[in-house]
């Protein structure tokens, strides 16, 4: 039997060999295939080195797979991708001894990188008779790509709802990677206003995307999709690359920019080279970054703040403006305002309509606009659809707004002919 030089696991065609010859041999006992691979691994190549990616691999393929209970064979499919058989007696009993070995090869290995929040997806496919080695790796790999991006819980065990839910995000992730190579993600401008001037202070940049039948995607279609496989950032980034590339056109046409807004998903902050690798952007592509803005949602805030904070303190630094959006749709700290180093808060719609109807409610929204203005935040209020909405806000002090009202996301060149002058 061939094996692979880095980790001494098998050969592709020949893990395929050895693992029928196991589940012949097997015939009657319980056995289990994986499919697993690492978040970031490309990183690791370019920042430590090849050689120490190859180590990265070795270790994987010692400790974590020949090193779990009940293995048989293994093998590096490419790259940071592996597949592995193994015997178990006990569902529950296997799986725990899988997540324990998990998480003490991880401790040991992001202790070492790290630069980077390594994090190693599985898919788990116990086995059903008369399956075959290769669509039981199918089978893993679909559960795997379940949990694709999804660093809370990057385990899944393989169940047959997953197929549909898999072809259908499929679909997505093709639409998204094809709009991303030919430049085609839509981005529209939703325009922020001052309540004291009227004028337009910023705005949102808002993704679309377009299906070759033009049938056209709004958030709602992808983003969770998206999410879920850890393709988000890659939304993030073609719209942040065509924000860059429209302010420097706007630059060079002499008119008076105004901030726009991106929404930044929370993987980006994996990354702790964010700052200086964004800031490398804007210059690449003449703009100051003092009109790039970056909307991240509160809920980021409840789960993993030593990792955010020291990045955001740096995005600052760099002379990015932060804000926090969805404020006050659920999972609202009043912390996020006293110890997160941002510069806007965005008052959720959710929030806004749940208070605008009743007394208490409006007092509320007097409540919150108050704090943010205690604390030296800039606000905009969302959502805005109706003049008495307006007339509140206005009179309970709140700065700025974004809604209907004014206007929906608009196409790139209706934003221009009605907001922009020189
Ligand atoms: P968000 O960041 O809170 O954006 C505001 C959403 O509210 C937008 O919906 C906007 O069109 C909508 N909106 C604004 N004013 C009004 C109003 O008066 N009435 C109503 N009914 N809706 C209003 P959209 O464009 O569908 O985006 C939904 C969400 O999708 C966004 O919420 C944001 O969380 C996410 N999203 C959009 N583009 C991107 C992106 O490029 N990257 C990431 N990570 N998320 C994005
Ligand atoms: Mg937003
Ligand atoms: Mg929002």
């Amino acid at each position: 039997m061939r094996t692979d030089d880095v980790t001494a696991l098998l050969l592709y065609e020949d893990f395929i060999e050895q693992a029928e010859y196991e589940l012949k041999k097997h015939a009657g006992k319980k056995l289990v295939m994986i499919t697993m691979d690492f978040s970031n691994f490309n990183y690791i190549n370019n920042m430590y080195g090849y050689k120490e990616g190859d180590k990265l691999l070795r270790q994987a393929a010692d400790e974590f797979i020949r090193g779990s209970r009940g293995f048989l064979c293994g093998c590096r499919m490419y790259s940071d991708h592996f597949a592995a058989l193994f015997e178990h007696d006990n569902h529950n009993d296997w799986l725990q001894m899988l997540t324990v070995n998990r998480g003490d090869y991880l401790r040991d290995t992001r202790t070492k990188f790290a630069a980077t929040f390594l994090q190693l997806y599985i898919g788990i496919y116990f086995w059903e008779p008369g399956v075959s080695v290769k669509k039981a790796i199918d089978k893993a790999n679909i559960a795997r790509k379940m949990v694709k991006g999804n660093h809370r819980e990057p385990v899944c065990v393989y169940l047959p709802e997953y197929e549909n839910k898999y072809f259908k995000d499929a679909e997505m992730i093709a639409l998204l990677k094809r709009s991303v190579a030919d430049d085609n993600v839509v981005v529209l401008l939703q325009p922020k206003i001052s309540l004291e001037t009227g004028e337009v202070i910023g705005a949102e940049a808002l993704a679309r995307l377009r299906g070759t039948d033009g049938k056209v995607y709004l958030p709602a279609d992808f983003i969770p999709t998206l999410e879920s496989v850890g393709y988000i950032t890659a939304l993030d980034n073609a719209v942040l690359r065509k924000v860059i590339k429209l302010l420097r056109e706007w630059k060079d046409k002499g008119y008076g920019l105004v901030p726009i807004s991106v929404n930044w998903s929370y993987p980006h902050f994996l990354h702790s080279t964010l700052a200086k690798d964004l800031k490398a952007l804007v210059d690449g592509g003449g703009v100051d970054p003092k009109y790039i803005e970056f909307e991240i949602t509160e809920r980021m805030f409840t789960t993993d703040l030593d990792t955010v904070i020291p990045i955001l303190k740096e995005m600052r630094e760099e002379g990015f403006e932060i804000s926090v959006d969805d404020f006050g749709s659920g999972y609202s700290s009043f912390n996020v305002m006293g110890i997160l180093p941002v510069d806007t808060i965005k008052i959720d719609k959710g929030f806004l309509d749940s208070c605008f109807n009743n007394e208490k409610g409006k007092q509320l929204i007097q409540g919150v606009i108050d704090v943010i203005k205690k604390v030296k935040l800039q606000m905009v209020c969302e959502g805005v659809e109706t003049k008495e909405q307006a007339d509140m806000l206005k009179a309970f002090g709140c700065a700025n707004v974004q809604g209907y009202l004014y206007d929906k996301p608009l196409s790139l060149e209706a934003f221009e002919a009605k907001y922009m002058k020189k």
